[in-house]
């Protein structure tokens, strides 16, 4: 079943990784950085950039650095591995609809506003914007946040609107 008009009343938007963060990726590669490693992509899907939530594409340049996902003094605190691209590159924008490069292989985790993950879904065979609002039906879910469902590094959060 397609969702589309669904789409358009949805009660969620995507939140990417903030341009503040990514510049300090930058800027900390830039600074030679030993946890902020230069790489460049060598396959069309494996190297997701986390600001505009493009897959950068093969010879594009992509910073990996660790992220907090889940800040610090929480049980269910969690820092990652992410990719950014390492070129400036526009903020995702469209936030009330899901990115159409990760419909697939994503993980979704609900977590309660004291960040603990209180349910988990992955998209099997289903719309991820059903995953999402099934979530999101449990008043005690306060955000979303979607991973790689193969290798679990966070993608992007998911927030009420
Ligand atoms: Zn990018």
């Amino acid at each position: 079943m397609r969702l589309a008009a669904f789409m358009k009343t949805s009660n969620f938007q995507v939140v990417p990784l903030s341009s503040d963060v990514a510049d300090a990726a930058r800027r900390a590669a830039a600074n030679a950085a030993p946890d902020h490693a230069v790489i460049t992509a060598d396959s069309p899907t494996g190297f997701p950039c986390r600001h505009c939530l493009h897959w950068a594409q093969p010879a594009e340049r992509v910073i990996l650095f660790p992220y907090a996902a889940i800040p610090p003094g929480h049980p269910y605190s969690e820092t990652g591995p992410i990719f950014v691209h390492a070129e400036p590159c526009q903020r995702y924008r469209a936030s009330r609809e899901y990115p159409a490069e990760f419909r697939k292989g994503r993980a979704f985790r609900a977590y309660n506003a004291n960040y603990n993950m209180i349910d988990a879904e992955i998209v099997n065979g289903s719309e991820p914007e059903a995953v999402i609002e099934k979530l999101l039906e449990n008043p005690d879910t306060a955000f979303v946040h979607a991973r790689s469902v193969t290798r679990g590094c966070y993608t992007f959060a998911i927030e009420r609107i």
